[in-house]
């Protein structure tokens, strides 16, 4: 009696399978956010100068994240995951921050690896603790308002990481950690900082049997490379995006159209053939 052994599915999100998840823009027409750039409130150098500014611009997507709702597609992976658990290991590596993926994961199975960080989660600048954070601390006027929003489930906002079970202090408005007493940074990878969880990533994606890619080009580094290191490991590559991606040559099956569609079609076949 030989023993049975899952395949390994391993699956790279990115802005696309939120698309039709609502998620407002928070670029006006310019493409600026109150006459900043992007790259000029997303950087190690605005939080020093400005830790205020850059707190109001995550409160904001805080909010804006809680008012969306995950979609057909991240509900379908959530419920493959679990459903499947004993056909397949499911493995989710997501670009988003928008927090859409833990917030469908009601079986708690999925547990997204965010090589961007995401939205709920908050970190010491001192010894660089990372804390379950869903607080928007100014409204969108602009205004000191701490508010709870809906981003931690129910588990995280009971487990100790959560930031506000701790008596917290604040300086010019922003709670400073209770390991350090340091500055609280959002847990976001910002522009010229490195993607986290690499370590964790490659060895996932070079076991993959099934290497899924959804709603991403593909073409930013290192996820750009995941498709390759998964090809050249032998896996199966699919390509569920509204387009054909730059890397074609490394995709073995290309299923165009909207991601809440055509992600469920896909693991449906795919729970099939099991
Ligand atoms: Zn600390």
């Amino acid at each position: 009696m030989g023993l049975k052994t899952n395949k390994i599915i391993v699956i790279l999100t990115g802005a696309g399978i939120s698309a039709e998840s609502g998620l407002n823009t928070f670029r006006g027409p310019d493409g600026l956010w109150e006459n900043h750039r992007l790259e000029d409130v997303a950087t190690m150098d605005a939080y020093l100068k400005d830790p205020q500014l850059v707190w109001r611009f995550y409160s904001m997507r805080r909010i804006q994240a809680a008012n969306a709702d995950p979609n057909a597609a991240h509900k379908a992976l959530a419920s493959f995951a679990f459903e499947q658990s004993s056909h397949f290991d499911t493995y989710l590596i997501s670009q988003n921050v928008d927090v859409l993926h833990q917030r469908a994961d009601i079986h708690n199975r999925l547990d997204p690896i965010c090589m961007h960080g995401s939205l709920h989660q908050t970190r010491c600048m001192g010894c660089e603790a990372v804390y379950f954070d869903d607080y928007a601390y100014f409204d969108l006027s602009g205004n000191y308002a701490p508010q709870e929003t809906t981003l931690c489930n129910a588990d995280q906002k009971a487990s100790a990481s959560y930031l506000h079970h701790y008596k917290l202090e604040y300086r010019n408005f922003l709670p400073i950690s209770p390991c350090c007493k340091q500055p609280l940074r959002p847990h976001i990878v910002w522009f010229g900082e490195h993607p986290m969880y690499m370590e964790k990533i490659i060895p996932i994606v070079q076991k993959a049997n099934i290497f899924v890619t959804i709603g991403t080009s593909g073409v930013v580094y290192p996820a750009a490379g995941f498709l390759e290191m998964a090809k050249i490991n032998g896996a199966h590559t699919v390509c569920i995006n509204q387009e054909m991606i730059p890397q074609s040559s490394l995709i073995d099956e290309f299923i165009q159209g909207n991601a809440g569609e055509k992600v469920s079609e896909f693991l449906e076949s795919l729970s099939k053939s099991s």
